[in-house]
C-alpha cells in the first residue's frame, strides 16, 4: 500500500481521496498509511467529487439531514454520521466506531448578548460530547476509517498514536477503547499531572511516559510510526478534519439552513477552522447555503502565530515560541494546518485578533454570570468577541456564533484557582468565593439580607 502520486487504476473511480492540499496531481486512497503528499510534503486533504452528490438537490440533503437529526437509527444519530455522505460514503457498517458524538446544542446567550450590545449571541457547546471536547468529531472519522483498514488484506496497522496531553489523547484513547483497537499515548514525563491525563488512564491506553519535552514526543511519535504498523492521529492527519467539518453544517442545520454573520472560534493548530471553512464551502458548492459566515479565529497572545502572520497580511507564515497561558490547549507555536487556515480566512473575509491571559480570564468569568461554565479556549473568543464589538466590526443585529470547544469541568483547575485569586497575574474581579458562617439562624439570615440588598 505504497503511495502513489498517479491514480491507480483501481483509485480512478473512487469519489472520496486523499490529494495534496498545495496542488500536486495525484489521489491517494484514503485507507492507505499516508500524511503527507509524496512529491511535496504538503498535508494532504480528503476530496469529494461534487458531482456524485448533485445526484440529491440541495432541499433533499437538507430534509435528509433534518430527518436523521434526532433519529436512533445508527449511526444517523451521530452528527458526524448523519452526514454519511458528505463524510466517508463507502465505510461499511460495521466499520463505523461511534458513541453519538456532535449534534451539540447552539443556544441563545440572550443575557451576556445583550451585556455586550448584541440581539443575537449564540454559543455552541462542542464541548458537550462524549470525551468534553469538540477532538470526539474527528477522532470517530479516524478512528472508524483505521477499524475499516484492519480488514482490509495487506493490512500493516496493528494501533493508533498520538503525543498529546490533553483533549486529542483523551478522544482517541476512548474512540479506540470503544474500537477494541490499542492506543498509545506519548507524554513527557514530569510535565503533565495524572489528571490531565486521566481519561486515556481510564480507558486502558498504553500512557508512554518520556523523559524528553513535547517535541521530544512528537519525534519519537513520528519516528515510530514510520513503518506503518501503528498509525499517527496527529493534527496533521486530515481525516478528522472530515470529521471536524460536520459542525458548520450543524450551525447552519440549527438556523433553519440561514447562514450566521459571524463565527468567532479559538484556534491552535488551526485544524478546526480549517475544517468549520471546508463544511461550509461544500454546502455553498452544493447550493445548500449562498453565502459564507465570516470566520474569526482567536488566539491567545502567548501563542500568537496565526494572529502574527495575518497582521503582515500573511506574506509569510510566523513561528513563535509559544509561552504559558491558561488556555493550554491552544499553546502552539508552529501550527500545522497553517495553509488551510490562511484560505479559511481569506475567502471568508475574516479576522484573526488575539487576548491576553487577563483578557480571556475575565470573558470566561463574565459569561459563567450568565449560567454558562466556560473553558479558558472559550474565554478566549469571548474576549476577542468583546474586542470587534467594542471596536464596531460585528454590528448590534449581527448574528453572532461563538464556538465553544471544550467543557468547562476538564478545566477546574482554572475555575478554581480565579475564583480563588490564586492565578498568577490574573487579577479576579468576578471571584466568587463561598463565605464561610456560623451555624446561627440570625447570622445566616443578616448575610443573605446584606447580599441581596445590595444586588449582588
Ligand atoms: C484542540 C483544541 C483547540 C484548538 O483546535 P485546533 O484545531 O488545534 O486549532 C481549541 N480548544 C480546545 C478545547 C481544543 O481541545
Ligand atoms: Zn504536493
Amino acid at each position: 500500500m505504497s503511495a502513489v502520486a498517479t491514480p491507480s487504476p483501481e483509485l480512478t473511480d473512487q469519489k472520496v481521496y486523499f490529494r495534496c492540499f498545495a496542488g500536486c496531481e495525484g489521489r491517494h486512497s484514503i485507507y492507505d498509511v499516508l500524511y503527507r503528499c509524496p512529491k511535496c510534503n504538503s498535508l494532504l486533504e480528503v476530496y469529494h467529487d461534487r458531482a456524485p452528490l448533485r445526484d440529491r438537490n440541495a432541499y433533499k440533503w437538507q430534509q435528509l439531514f433534518d430527518s436523521r437529526a434526532s433519529t436512533t437509527n445508527w449511526p444517523f444519530g451521530s452528527g458526524v454520521w448523519g452526514m454519511r455522505e458528505w463524510v466517508i460514503p463507502d465505510l461499511r457498517d460495521e466499520n463505523v466506531v461511534s458513541m453519538c458524538e456532535g449534534n451539540t446544542n447552539l443556544f441563545w446567550a440572550d443575557r451576556l448578548g445583550k451585556q455586550l450590545g448584541l440581539s443575537e449571541l449564540w454559543i455552541k457547546l462542542c464541548g458537550n460530547s462524549h470525551t468534553g471536547s469538540f477532538k470526539d468529531l474527528g477522532m470517530t472519522v479516524l478512528v472508524s476509517v483505521v477499524k475499516q483498514m484492519m480488514t482490509m488484506p495487506d493490512n500493516p496497522v496493528q494501533a493508533v498514536a498520538c503525543a498529546s496531553t490533553g483533549d486529542t489523547s483523551a478522544a482517541l484513547a476512548a474512540y479506540a477503547a470503544y474500537a477494541g483497537i490499542p492506543a498509545i499515548i506519548f507524554l513527557p514525563a514530569g510535565k503533565v499531572s495524572t489528571a490531565q491525563l486521566i481519561q486515556p488512564v481510564a480507558n486502558g491506553a498504553h500512557v508512554l511516559a518520556l523523559d524528553t519535552d513535547f517535541d521530544g514526543c512528537m519525534k519519537i511519535v513520528q519516528e515510530v510510526t514510520e513503518d506503518q504498523s501503528i498509525y499517527l492521529a496527529n493534527s496533521m492527519n486530515s481525516l478528522r478534519i472530515e470529521g471536524q467539518k460536520t459542525v458548520g453544517i450543524e450551525i447552519c442545520r440549527q438556523f433553519d439552513w440561514e447562514v450566521p454573520d459571524w463565527i468567532i472560534i479559538p484556534v491552535g493548530n488551526l485544524g478546526n477552522i480549517s475544517a468549520l471553512h471546508k463544511g461550509f464551502r461544500l454546502m455553498m458548492d452544493l447550493g445548500l447555503i449562498n453565502r459564507m459566515p465570516r470566520l474569526v479565529a482567536a488566539q491567545a497572545e502567548r501563542a500568537d502565530p496565526f494572529y502574527q502572520s495575518f497582521k503582515s497580511g500573511f506574506s509569510d507564515k510566523t513561528s513563535v515560541t509559544a509561552g504559558e497561558t491558561l488556555a493550554n490547549a491552544i499553546r502552539i507555536g508552529d501550527p500545522v494546518s497553517y495553509e488551510k487556515a490562511v484560505k479559511a480566512v481569506q475567502e471568508t473575509d475574516g479576522i484573526v485578533e488575539q487576548a491576553t491571559e487577563q483578557e480571556l480570564a475575565a470573558a470566561s468569568a463574565r459569561a459563567d454570570l450568565t449560567g454558562m461554565f466556560t473553558c479558558p479556549h472559550t474565554g478566549v473568543a469571548l474576549a476577542v468577541l468583546e474586542k470587534l464589538v467594542n471596536r464596531g466590526v460585528i454590528k448590534p443585529k449581527d448574528r453572532t456564533v461563538v464556538i465553544s470547544t471544550a467543557h468547562g469541568l476538564k478545566f477546574t483547575d482554572f475555575k478554581v484557582g480565579y475564583h480563588e485569586s490564586t492565578l498568577e497575574g490574573i487579577s479576579s474581579e468576578s471571584a466568587n468565593p463561598p463565605v464561610y458562617l456560623k451555624a446561627n439562624t440570625q447570622i445566616v439570615k443578616d448575610e443573605i439580607e446584606k447580599r441581596l440588598s445590595s444586588n449582588v
